[in-house]
Formats: structure tokens, sequence, C-alpha cells
């Protein structure tokens, strides 16, 4: 990745980089990029190619969205293959005061006609569009059409290499033939080398930048539970649901019965779940992903089709009942969780049984070499004692040279002990058994528990039956999981996942050979069941009771506006805001996160809250709406927008605009009035005073006329500065 500078002069880059920075805190109201953005948005800036790796919630979107901003009457055309997401895109980018829409097949003929038609006036700054449709306008629109990028989003599709591949996109490759001067910029957040290549050659794009985004998301904590019980499962989980009990997570099932029979029981147990999966009607399920996405249940059981299409920020946690296939999908499926950076949660819980039915789908897949050693990965990720998030990023080719200290490994390191004694013992138990009995049975026979299976087939009579008594049933979990990790067990999966030796483990029976492995540890396990909520009121701390006030005012404001509640906004907000407790508009204006726009629109609710949390009485000060307006004033809204933001008449701007000129705190009229009409009505001024509203009414509004007149006073006034 050369740098940027040694291409265009230095004072175009500095002044690139001013006004992208500009635009990135007035309207999104973040105060820094994260790192490559700047980069991708000046290499757009000037009008090169180039190709964005970044994963999931890495900020891919910004990345095309602010040379939006910064090209003056250019457009920005979004290819997106997800129908779904364009809508939550558009809305949002709106919701910041950014004119963007979607033409697509969800929506009528008569919409999409419309919305090609204001393109082409240069209302639209930012268009969503699906490949097919694309293609269909690009020999259509006029060569004139001043576009300044376009962005190819979710651009691994192009690949056959890749794992998603869309034929549609193949024909992708026109875009330069019709527009060869016009920058594109190729956006995934899942390529390997191949894939990479192939999306470069594929689009025609023309010595493309390379940008690769770190593929680490540490603010999602990993960890993985061995061999856990039914009850477990549900307790782990429902202690997930009453510590996020405002918010919401999925458990990822390995089959639609294995889901539906997941919701019942978290049903049951009095907590707001849906199902989803791909056996379901289309109603039933953009049902269950809208109340998801609106925060109405706390929980999704689901399979892995669900979340292809889902861009809700605040999922707070992910649990894998059971293993997925692949890391490239484990990764994607928690990638779901903690997209706005807050802290988030991932747990995988695992199991030999899992082992066997991934295998069975491993044998009627068509490339059963690389998915039988993709498989293994996933499982030595699943029995390692190293830290998680180094072997995931080592997976992706990604080198971490510490480890993350935010997974089970890091938070709880094992601690060694002699195992020989144990490993003998199991062992022994299994050649006496003659390899015929499975996990939990030889557990039982250890412990020597009396149940009739045993009885029935002699094993009560073996000189191990008992041997292990002083050990739990989790502990010898625990220990035999390790002994088969080291490869002293094997797992027959082809014969009703029976245990035997392995050669090295009749050698270490025979020579007697120690053994070390980790000390059993008890999971730390959190109350769970329902608590009322007067209590859960009082434990919270008020920190976390004030952001659960803040996020009753999101989901009211939300409601009201027909929007999920992180479109208003994001959890990271809502946590700036309980950091800085703001408490009127100009320290809420501050808030990361809180652009412009959203300033004029929410301050008052939230403001409110927070003074009411915090025991301040004294009322919000008077005259704070015309502070409002020069707000927005300053940022370059017009008249008709600063009303329909505020929900007031434009009448009423003109009002405020005509004190703010009066209190001498407006000195730049452009974006009010233009000079003809400045000059217009200082003419009739002169020359008819006593006639002025009559002759000037039908020309334009009388705010307007009130300001002309603000103006010249103001000018007298300041004549002699
Ligand atoms: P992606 O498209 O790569 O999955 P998004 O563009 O949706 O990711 O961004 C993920 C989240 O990060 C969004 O909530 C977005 O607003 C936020 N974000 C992006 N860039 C920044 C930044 N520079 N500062 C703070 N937050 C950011
Ligand atoms: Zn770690």
């Amino acid at each position: 990745m050369g740098s940027i500078s040694n291409d265009i002069s230095e004072g175009m880059w500095s002044d690139v980089c001013e006004r992208a920075g500009a635009m990135l805190r007035r309207f999104y109201g973040y105060s820094e990029f994260r790192p490559l953005q700047l980069d991708i948005v000046c290499t757009a800036m000037e009008r090169r190619d180039c190709v964005v790796l970044m994963p999931t919630g890495g900020g891919k979107s910004i990345c095309y969205q602010i040379p939006a901003l910064l090209s003056d009457g250019g457009v920005v055309i979004v290819v997106s293959p997800l129908i779904a997401l364009m809508k939550d895109q558009v809305t949002a980018l709106v919701s910041n005061g950014i004119p963007a829409a979607a033409v697509n097949s969800m929506q009528t003929d008569d919409e999409n006609r419309h919305i090609l038609n204001q393109l082409a006036t240069g209302r639209i700054k930012i268009l969503y569009i699906s490949p097919e449709r694309l293609l269909l306008e690009l020999e259509r629109w006029s060569r004139e059409l001043p576009i300044a990028l376009i962005a190819v989003d979710e651009a691994h599709c192009i690949s056959q290499w890749g794992h998603d591949f869309r034929p549609d996109y193949t024909r992708l490759s026109r875009l330069k033939e019709v527009f060869p001067h016009v920058p594109i910029m190729a956006l995934t957040a899942t390529a390997d080398r191949l894939t990479r290549e192939d999306i470069a050659s594929q689009l025609r794009l023309c010595e493309p930048r390379l940008f690769l985004g770190s593929f680490d998301r540490p603010n999602i904590s990993l960890r993985v539970i061995n061999n856990p019980g039914k009850s477990l499962r549900l307790s782990y989980i429902s202690s997930l649901i009453d510590r996020y009990s405002h918010d919401s997570g999925i458990v990822y099932c390995i089959s639609r019965r294995a889901a539906e029979s997941m919701n019942v029981e978290l049903k049951s147990r009095g907590y707001r779940s849906v199902v989803y999966h791909a056996g379901l009607s289309v109603a039933e399920r953009n049902l269950a992903q809208e109340s998801f996405i609106n925060g109405d249940v706390q929980v999704v059981c689901a399979t892995v089709a669900f979340g292809m299409g889902i861009d809700k920020s605040n999922i707070r946690w992910v649990v894998h009942n059971n293993m997925p296939r692949n890391i490239e999908s484990y990764y994607q499926e928690i990638g779901r969780a903690g997209r706005d950076g807050v802290k988030a949660e991932a747990t995988m819980f695992y199991s030999y049984a899992d082992i066997a039915t991934l295998r069975s789908f491993v044998d009627e897949s068509g490339q059963q070499a690389i998915n039988a050693e993709k498989l293994k990965r996933m499982q030595e990720y699943a029995e390692s004692s190293l830290c998680r998030r180094r072997i995931l990023l080592s997976y992706f080719n990604e080198t971490m040279d510490h480890d993350c200290g935010n997974c089970d490994v890091c938070l709880n390191p094992p601690e060694r002990m002699d195992g020989t004694v144990v490993a003998l013992k199991a062992m022994s138990a299994i050649v006496r058994t003659g390899g015929k009995v499975g996990f939990s049975m030889l557990i039982d026979i250890l412990r020597g528990a009396s149940r009739q299976y045993i009885v029935d087939r002699g094993y009560h009579l073996i000189k191990t039956y008992g041997a292990g008594r002083d050990l739990s049933f989790a502990e010898w979990n625990s220990y035999l999981s390790q002994l088969i990790q080291l490869g002293l067990i094997d797992v027959a999966y082809n014969e009703n996942n029976h245990l035997k030796l392995t050669a090295y483990g009749a050698e270490v029976l025979r020579d007697r050979k120690e053994v070390t492995i980790a000390k059993y540890k008890e999971p730390e396990r959190r109350k769970s069941g329902r608590r009322s909520e007067a209590v859960v009121e009082m434990e919270l701390k008020p920190a976390e009771r004030l952001l659960a006030l803040l996020k009753e005012v999101r989901v009211k404001l939300a409601r009201k506006e027909q929007v999920p509640p992180y479109i208003v906004f994001s959890d990271k907000t809502l946590l700036e805001m309980v950091r800085t407790e703001p408490v009127d508009m100009e320290t809420f204006a501050r808030v990361e996160g809180v652009g412009e726009k959203k300033t004029v629109k929410y301050w008052k609710p939230f403001v409110m809250a927070i003074r009411k949390f915090k025991g301040i009485e004294q009322p919000l000060g008077a005259g704070l709406s015309h502070e409002e307006t020069l707000l927005l004033l300053n940022a370059g809204y017009e008249v008709d927008e600063i009303a329909k933001t505020k929900g007031i008449k434009p009448k009423t701007v003109y009002s405020h605009i005509t004190a703010l000129i009066k209190e001498d705190k407006l000195s730049d009229f452009s974006s009010v009035i233009t000079k003809e009409q400045y000059l217009r009505v200082m003419s009739v001024a002169k020359e008819e005073p006593d006639r002025i509203w009559e002759i000037l009414s039908p020309e334009m509004p009388d705010g307007l006329i009130n300001v002309a007149l603000a103006i010249s006073d103001y000018m007298l006034r300041n004549k002699d500065r």
C-alpha cells in the first residue's frame, strides 16, 4: 500500500482529510476515523480503484459514504445483493441527514422510477441498487451522470472461489466498459487471497489499492464449554438473558428441530423468545426477524439460516448450542454480536455427539477432503488450551503476538496436575469393557453407578467398576475430554461414538507413563430464573440504571418513528451519554456518535431523562429553539429542512433567524437568502417603504422580508468594524 501523498499534491491531500473529518463529525458525530477509513476515502477522492477487506462491523460503509458528501454534485452508487439490508442502510443515512435512496425489486416500479428521476437532478447523494437492476439502468444512464464512485459491496459474490457466488455479479465487469473513468471500490468481509485476486480481475479494476483491515474483534469475548448437559446449557443461556435483559442474543442450533425445542424451553422459563429456520413460511420468518430487530424479543433460537441481511448493531451475545462446521461460519456467526464495538459474548457448547453429526454432513458433502480438514481445524479450536483469539486470527493468516486477555483460556488459565492415575483408570475401564461403551456410560461405570444397563451387561463386575468414585461426573467429563484431546483415547464416530484406546494410549497404559492434565474448575454459575423487575432495579449500579432509562427513551422514539432502536442511537452512543451525562444541548452535541441532525431531533428527551436522573430541577433555559436553529444553519441546512427536522413551520424558522441576526449570533446569511432576494427587498424598502409588505408578499415569504431587514440593520451596526 503506497502512501497517498506521493500521488496527489500535499495541499489537496490535507484539504480532503480535513473536509472528510468535518463530515464525519457533522453527519455521524464521530470524532475520529478508524484505521484505514481515511486512506480509503482519499483513494476514492483520487478516483482510484481499490479492494477493501474488513470484518463485519469494521466500518466499511463510511468508506464509500463520505466520498458522496465530499464530491460536489456527485453521486455514489452502491451495488449490494442484500436487498433486505438496503432499507436499513437508507434509513440510517437519512436519519443522519444524508439524502439516500434504494432501487430494487422490493419497491414498486413507480417508486423506483421516481427515485431514478431524482438521481438525475442531483437530489440523491447515495443510491443503493441491486446488481441486476444496475445492469439494466447502466445502459440507460447518460454517461454524463456525475458518478463520484461505484461501491461494490459483498464483492466476494463475484467469485466462484467465494462461498456465496452470484452469477449476476460476474456481469458487473460491464461497469468499467461503460464508465471507464469512474473509480470502483470493492468491499467484502470474507475473502482469501484467491477470491481477492478474482474480485480485482473480474471487475477489471485498474491497479487497485488493497486495504486489508484486521479481522480481530477484541470486544467479543470467546468461550467454549465442553460437554455441557442440557440443564447447564439452559441455565447458562438463562443467565445471559437475565444479564442482558433489555438486549437480545442468538442461540444457534444444529437443526430445525433443535431450534424449535430450545425455543419451547426458553419460553417455558418465561423469556421472550422466537424461533427462526428455513422450514418456516416467509411471513413467519419476517415476523421473527422484525421482532428481533426491533428488540421486542430477548432471544432468537435459530439455525444458520438466520443472520444474513441483519444489520442490528446491538446484539450482545451469541451462543452456539452446537459446534459449527468450520471456522469461517463460526467467525461470521459470532461476528454478528457487538457490531457497535461494545462488549459482547460468544459461547460455544461442544460435545462429541456434535462431531459425529458434523462428520456425517462432511461425508454427504461434495468436497469431502476440504470439509473434513475444516472440521478438524474447528475441533482443534474447541479443544485448545491456547488463547482462542490467536487461533482464530492465525486461521485467517493474521498474526497476533500476544494473548488476548478476553477468552476463557486467557481469563482462566488451566492449572496443571498429574493425571496419570486418572488416565490409567479410564483406559483400563475401556479395555475391560472391550471398547464397547461411549462417553457417559464409561463415566457411570467409573463412578460405580447402579444403572440397569450397566448391570444388564455385567459391567458392574469388572475391576475398574467404581474405581473413580472420588471424582464427580463433571470432573470425569473434563478429564476424559482431555484424554481424548491428548490422543490417548479415540472416539469411534462410525461405531456409535464408542471409546477406544489409541496406539499411544496403549503404550501409556503398558509403560505407566506420566500424564499431565488441566485441573477441573467448577464453572461459575450465575443465578438464573426469573426475578422480579423491582429486584433487578435495586441491584443495578447507577450507570446501569441510567443506561436502562436511556434505552427506554430510545425505544419510545424508535416506536414513534417506526425505525429500529439502533437507528436512533447505537448502544455505544448511549454508553457515551451515560459516561458524559450531557445536561444541555451543547454538551449533548459533543457526545461521540451524535451528529448535528440527531442533536436537534433528540437532545431534549435524552437530556431531560439525564437531568431527572441526576436530580437537576431547574428547567432548561428559554430560547433554546433558536440555538437549535443556529446549529442546523451552521451545519448548512436550509430553512425548509430545518423546519422539517424540528417539526415546526418555515415561518417560525425565519423568526428564529431574525432574532439570531438581531443578537449578532449569525453572520453568514448565504444559506438563508440569496443576494438577489436581499437586493430586491432593499430596493423596495428604499423606494416604497410604506408599501413594502404589499409589494413583496406575493414574491417571497414574510419571514424572509424580516430577515432581509434584520440583515440590513446588522450591516449598519457593524459598518465600522
Ligand atoms: P461494516 O459495513 O464493515 O460491517 P459498518 O459500516 O456497519 O460496518 O460499521 C459498524 C459500526 O461502526 C457502525 O455502528 C458504525 O456507525 C460504526 N463506525 C464506523 N466508523 C466509525 C468511526 N470512525 N468511529 C466510530 N464508530 C464508527
Ligand atoms: Zn485469549
